[in-house]
């Protein structure tokens, strides 16, 4: 058998430079890879994650099963919904859409590429736009959003189920840096808009991750980003793939409920002709940037494995709360793994269930009921410690309540 050598997803380069890797964690039986290695080409200087066909074939079905199921199992407070108008999920779209849409008539075809349960086109709808249908990969979402009355088939950016010219204008938001082949995509949107066609891109903007903090490593503990695009890399796939650049703006998507925002990129794009990749020319610069945000993180780490270290030598009962990416990192990187944990505590109905970490279930809020006095509760959920903090009134715990 012979090794597995990555390759680069925008210029094909094979000389490929590993500068990080990390131990994420997994929850047994999810089919989410539980290693990242950051990679950058040598050749044209994009960050990817190198993660092997297996785990890619893995991370499809993770898609299609546990993705949408976990999504749609978050308690209703913490749930992406359209709910009420000023929610986080509404900031996003007005955002998005204030760039779109002076592109766009009410007659535009739209297609929205990674729909989910169909949101962004029931707001589009909303607005006027009711000639905008979506495509998504997983089974669970397309349901959702036909049992809503949104119009939606199910497939993927790489291999769109649409015949060509059929759309004015393509939306792929927080879409690229979850496929494979990014290349691939740009050309399927080429080939299914109509010529001075609209195409609408928005991404992580990878040279900011340094910029905006919230947990260690946090932009690469999102273990669905494969690809960790910088505005240059961006503009060049789109030119290879039939696109004239419009408008870039940098800017910040809102995550988790409002109490976060992602560095962001935003694009819009006319299809034309194709160019080459030979415009590729920051070969340095996002390597350098990744390097740096990789050495501050180091050492928050470091930090957090010296309390986790006193935690460990304490030998007091540990009852975790947040049982997700921080806690996963945590376990299996800065040591949590070796202290007398006695209950796993998640409030999602999906991770209650099926979510099991090293055969240890995760058990709902009430368990701390039973908690022993002397026990201390690491609360892992970063994004939502203080309405952990108030539930946990409910519980008549005791014990020490503690944070990193
Ligand atoms: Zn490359």
């Amino acid at each position: 058998m012979t090794a597995f050598r990555p390759e680069c997803p925008i210029c094909q380069g094979t000389r490929i430079r590993r500068i990080f890797y990390l131990e994420c964690g997994k929850i047994d039986r999810s089919r989410l890879y539980s290693k990242v290695r950051l990679n950058v080409c040598s050749r044209c200087g994009h960050g990817f994650n190198g993660i092997t066909p297996r785990e890619i074939r893995a991370l499809n079905m993770y898609y299609c099963r546990d993705y949408a199921r976990e999504n749609l199992c978050l308690p209703k407070k913490m749930a992406p919904s359209l709910g009420k108008k000023g929610s986080y999920v509404f900031q996003n779209y007005d955002r998005a859409l204030s760039i779109l849409l002076p592109y766009l008539n009410f007659q535009s075809k739209i297609l929205d590429v990674g729909c989910g349960t169909g949101n962004l086109i029931h707001y589009l709808v909303r607005k006027g736009y009711d000639q905008a249908v979506g495509v998504d990969m997983s089974a669970i979402y397309v349901d959702e959003a036909q049992k809503k009355g949104v119009p939606v088939r199910r497939g993927k950016a790489e291999e769109l189920p649409f015949d060509n010219q059929m759309f004015d204008a393509v939306i792929m938001e927080q879409v690229l840096e979850h496929v494979i082949n990014p290349a691939r995509a740009f050309k399927e949107a080429r080939r299914v808009l109509k010529n001075n066609g609209i195409l609408f891109v928005g991404v992580p903007d990878a040279a900011r991750y340094g910029d905006i903090r919230f947990f260690d490593f946090y932009w690469l503990l999102i273990r669905e980003h494969i690809q960790h695009f910088d505005i240059h890399h961006l503009n060049a796939l789109a030119g290879y793939g039939g696109f004239e650049l419009l408008q870039n703006q940098r800017n910040e998507h809102v995550l988790l409920n409002g109490k976060m925002s992602m560095p962001n990129l935003s694009a819009i794009y006319r299809s034309g002709r194709c160019c080459g990749l030979s415009r590729l020319v920051c070969k340095n610069d996002l390597a350098f940037r990744f390097e740096k945000y990789l050495a501050h993180e180091s050492g928050c780490l470091s930090q957090k494995r010296e309390k986790i270290k006193k935690l460990e030598k304490s030998g007091r009962p540990v009852c975790v709360w947040g049982i997700g990416r921080e806690f996963l990192y945590l376990y299996e990187s800065a040591g949590l793994k070796n202290c007398k944990i006695t209950a796993l505590i998640d409030a999602n109905f999906h991770k209650q269930k099926f979510s099991k970490i090293n055969g240890m279930p995760v058990a709902p809020p009430s368990i701390l009921r039973t908690a022993d006095e002397d026990s201390v509760l690491l609360i892992t959920a970063t994004a939502y410690v203080e309405d952990i903090k108030r539930a946990i009134r409910n519980y008549d715990f005791n014990g020490k309540i503690m944070t990193l």
